[in-house]
């Protein structure tokens, strides 16, 4: 036996880590248990962050081979350093997990290094070693979800991870799954000159997206080279040194045909992770889709035992699981911790981007809500005329009577930061008007913003 804590976090992603710096900062003694060699799980390492790096590098080469010469700047042949591009995002990963080791020293937080498991009440075990604990936090997050008769190798056939460090641009890349990830990581190669297939499974690409925005989001992904086979069910895949070739059918039946790739991206969706944890030493079940089930505490059904983040239900976000950890750690602080679901962006950081918060149309119409639609296109916005960037649109949804904001939906340059006055917006529950009648600055992307709310309880401005 060992130290005894008054919090031993299980997982040190954006969920446990954060969980733990703030249960530090209100005064407990804290260990977070990890089994990676670096902190900050999955997102630091193997998602969020290396994907925005890639993002970014594959955006540059992208717009200087294809839109420097709108701009009336002329370059010589520009070429590609994959090696450099991939060091650079490795250099950026490095130095953020260091940063959340810096942290922990900083918070006086104990890295427990190795695989952690609950052997009883208030206890958890790394290797030999076993703590005793007040309280528990299970944050381990989630893992790829695999698709039978399709195996993974990590060299022609991949997921998300392996499609962070091609060795080389594939000539052709074939998408399973047309969710967020795999988007996100088609673009990086299309852009780098991949010629980029996607097969989804339904017969719309991003599901949950407001439909209205996601066949905008396909036609503009379309209009940059992309081409989608939805619809379409993938039966197999066999790999080889050089290629693969994969099996597909309609979804609904009917006579399938066989695809040639480099590469597969297999990115149909993460399952929960809870492999080795010991669940069963204090009696949790799963729910029917492995999540632990928690109530409105983040409280599991054991004593003691709390869980947040994409190993419990909800969107399958960093954001999201931060939020949930720092509430879970105020209320074991006796304080009270609170997430608002109904606001919580979603974000795919492709370009142009695609944001959104709150309801989209079809829930408002699937739950009965009289609603008015207001919109403002990027093509009469100023700010997008200069600096080129045109497609997409901002869409608020609100209340027929009250004019309460519902949601708002954005396809368009860097609507991942524009969302976040929306965000704020429902966050306060304010109305269309209180958006339209707040200055925004000129001449910016906001100002889309102000005029798709305008466009809610009165007119336009610019249209
Ligand atoms: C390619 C990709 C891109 C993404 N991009 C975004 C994005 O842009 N924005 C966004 O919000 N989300 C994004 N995500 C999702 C995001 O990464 C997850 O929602 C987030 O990491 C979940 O956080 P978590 O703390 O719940 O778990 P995780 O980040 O999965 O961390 C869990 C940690 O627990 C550790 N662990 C598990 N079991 C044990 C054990 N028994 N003992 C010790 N350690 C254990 C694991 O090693 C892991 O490090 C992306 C994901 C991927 C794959």
């Amino acid at each position: 036996m060992n130290n005894s804590y008054d919090l031993i976090v299980i997982g040190a992603g954006p969920g446990g880590y954060v969980a733990a710096i703030k249960a530090a900062q209100l005064g407990m003694k804290v260990a977070c248990v990890e089994k990676r060699e670096t902190l900050g799980g999955t997102c630091l390492n193997v998602g969020c962050i290396p994907s925005k790096a890639l993002l970014e590098s594959s955006e540059r080469y992208s717009e200087i081979t294809r839109h420097a010469a709108d701009h009336g700047i002329k370059t010589g042949k520009v070429t590609l350093n994959l090696a450099t591009m991939l060091k650079r995002k490795d250099g950026v990963v490095d130095g953020l997990t260091k940063g959340i080791e810096g942290l922990f020293k900083k918070n006086k937080i104990d890295w427990l290094k190795g695989e952690g498991r609950i052997t009883g009440k208030g206890e958890v075990t790394v290797g030999k070693t076993s703590h005793k604990t007040k309280n528990i936090l299970i944050a381990t997050g989630s893992d790829v979800m695999p698709l039978p008769g399709v195996k993974i190798d990590e060299k022609r056939i991949v997921s998300s991870t392996g499609a962070l460090c091609l060795a080389e641009v594939p000539k052709k890349l074939i998408v399973i799954g047309g969710g967020y990830i795999g988007l996100e990581m088609g673009s990086v190669w299309q852009r780098l000159g991949a010629e980029v297939e996607v097969v989804e499974f339904l017969d719309r690409i991003t599901p949950g997206m407001d439909g209205e925005v996601a066949k905008q989001f396909q036609r503009i992904l379309e209009k940059q080279g992309f081409t989608f086979r939805l619809g379409t069910k993938v039966t197999g895949a066999k790999a080889t040194d050089k290629d693969v070739t994969l099996t597909v059918e309609p979804a609904k039946g009917g006579k399938g045909e066989s695809l040639k790739a480099d590469v597969v991206l297999v990115s149909i969706g993460r399952k929960p992770y809870t492999e080795g944890l010991g669940l069963e030493k204090v009696g949790i079940k799963l729910d029917e889709r492995g999540r632990i089930p928690v109530d409105k505490h983040f409280r599991a059904s054991a004593e003691g035992v709390y869980a947040i983040g994409d190993v419990i239900a909800g969107p399958m976000l960093a954001h999201k699981a931060e939020e949930e950890g720092i509430a879970a750690v105020e209320i074991m602080a006796g304080q009270a911790g609170h997430v608002n679901y109904d606001a919580i962006p979603g974000v795919v950081y492709t370009w142009p981007e695609v944001a959104s918060v709150g309801k989209t149309e079809e829930q408002l119409k699937e739950e009965k809500i009289a609603y008015i639609a207001g919109k403002f296109p990027f093509m009469a916005n100023s700010r997008g005329r200069a600096v080129g960037d045109t497609d997409g649109f901002v869409k608020i949804l609100a209340d027929k009577e009250t004019d309460k904001v519902y949601g708002v939906h954005i396809i368009g340059p860097d609507a991942g930061t524009l969302i976040a006055e929306a965000v704020l917006a429902l966050e306060y529950g304010a109305s269309s008007e209180d958006i339209a009648r707040t200055c925004h600055a000129h001449p910016t992307l906001n100002e889309a913003v102000k005029e798709a709310a305008l466009a809610v309880f009165f007119k336009p401005i610019h249209i």
